[in-house]
């Protein structure tokens, strides 16, 4: 039996206004769905990442199946998507019922490989569902200059990309419409929560919609499309707006806490998933890479002998039984994940945990 776990993988900071702003909702009795935090955090999250409007969703998951019904996608469509990923992505474009074409991923950014998208474009194809992995920026320029081409929606995953940058431009600004998650271990939390941002007002509203159970806009109770309740309520947006309020610095000692971890390893056989020239990289997960599948097997099991938590790297949807499929040309998908591991990524991490996950990892390569 390993020892129990002291450093977890992640543990969200709700020390800010988290407490203050759920107490006004109580106190309010505006516990539902409806209140002002809920227009407090969409306008805030818009304002932040550089986006028109926002739609704040009760998670991630159906952030995404909002976002490819708002764009019209369905039965005989194709959309690519990398099979390095967080599973719902690929689920969603099932739930359409659509087509998920899974494409591979770059060895140094971990990010799809916009050349391996380029060669499963067929006229079926009509869109492409971008996930920036672990805080990293996919190639939004190249993607979308193939979307361009080929006529294609581009829909950005940035449940793992919150704060993530290409230049100065927020990842969720590049594509047709984006999603977020505000899971308990993601940059920022509402417990369960999510986002959708698209860049069009009709599909924004469509968006919104569909978010509310299709109520048409002119009569009461009257329903015109099948829609969904993927509302948020608004104590998630009460602590989604206090964790807002704090973003820049949850980012910022997660980007330290990378450098700090990187500097204290060097010299040994792991590589640390880093920003690519011209990003800014929000480090949601503080990830590496060893040299072989069975030395991350037995690094992780010499940290979770010293009561460190850590996570293997995504396993690729094409080798899970839903999607699977033997192409051969998804090795490096399978590579990164075969070697991968996320490190404790949280922003409150102290210097002892620091020295103890550092200190584990050294004795684990004896140096
Ligand atoms: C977390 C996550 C989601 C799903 O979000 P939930 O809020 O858990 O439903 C989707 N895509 C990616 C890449 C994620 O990391």
């Amino acid at each position: 039996m390993p020892p129990p776990i002291t450093i977890p993988v992640y543990k969200p900071d709700l020390s800010g206004k988290e407490k203050s702003f759920v107490n006004e909702c109580l106190d309010t009795s505006w516990i539902s769905s409806k209140g002002v935090f809920i227009n407090r955090f969409q306008d805030g999250f818009s304002k932040y990442i550089g986006a028109q409007d926002s739609i704040a969703v009760c998670n991630g998951t159906v952030a995404l199946h909002l976002a490819l019904l708002a764009l019209g996608l369905g039965p005989g469509d194709e959309i690519i998507v990398p099979s390095l990923t967080y599973i719902a992505a690929v689920n969603a474009i099932h739930y359409v019922g659509a087509t998920p074409i899974l494409a591979d991923s770059k060895l140094d950014t971990w990010q799809v490989d916009p050349e391996d998208v380029a060669r499963r474009i067929t006229p079926k194809t009509k869109a492409i569902l971008a996930v920036h992995l672990y805080g990293q920026a996919c190639e939004m320029e190249s993607l979308c200059a193939l979307a361009k081409k080929h006529n294609l929606f581009v829909i950005e995953d940035c449940a793992e990309a919150f704060g993530t940058k290409i230049g100065k431009q927020h990842a969720g600004t590049f594509g047709d419409i984006a999603t977020f998650s505000f899971f308990g271990n993601k940059t920022i939390t509402t417990g369960e929560g999510g986002m959708v941002t698209a860049k069009d007002p009709a599909i924004h509203k469509l968006a919104l919609k569909l978010r509310g159970q299709g109520l048409a806009d002119t009569r009461e109770y009257w329903h015109d499309v099948v829609g969904f309740n993927y509302r948020m309520t608004n104590i998630c947006a009460a602590i989604g707006l206090a964790q807002l309020e704090r973003a820049d610095e949850f980012i910022a000692k997660k980007r330290a806490l990378k450098e700090k971890l990187q500097s204290e390893l060097k010299g040994l056989p792991i590589e640390f998933h880093s920003e690519a020239p011209g990003t800014t990289h929000s480090y949601w997960m503080i990830s590496i890479l060893t040299q072989a599948p069975d030395q991350r097997d037995a690094l992780r099991g010499s940290l979770r002998q010293a009561g460190i938590e850590t996570r293997p790297l995504f396993h690729p949807a094409h080798t899970m039984p839903m999607y699977a499929s033997n192409d051969k040309n998804l090795k490096r998908a399978s590579d990164l994940a075969s070697r991968g591991i996320n490190l404790p990524s949280w922003p409150n991490l102290s210097d002892q945990e620091i020295a103890q996950i550092v200190q584990c990892i050294r004795r684990h390569f004896n140096s």
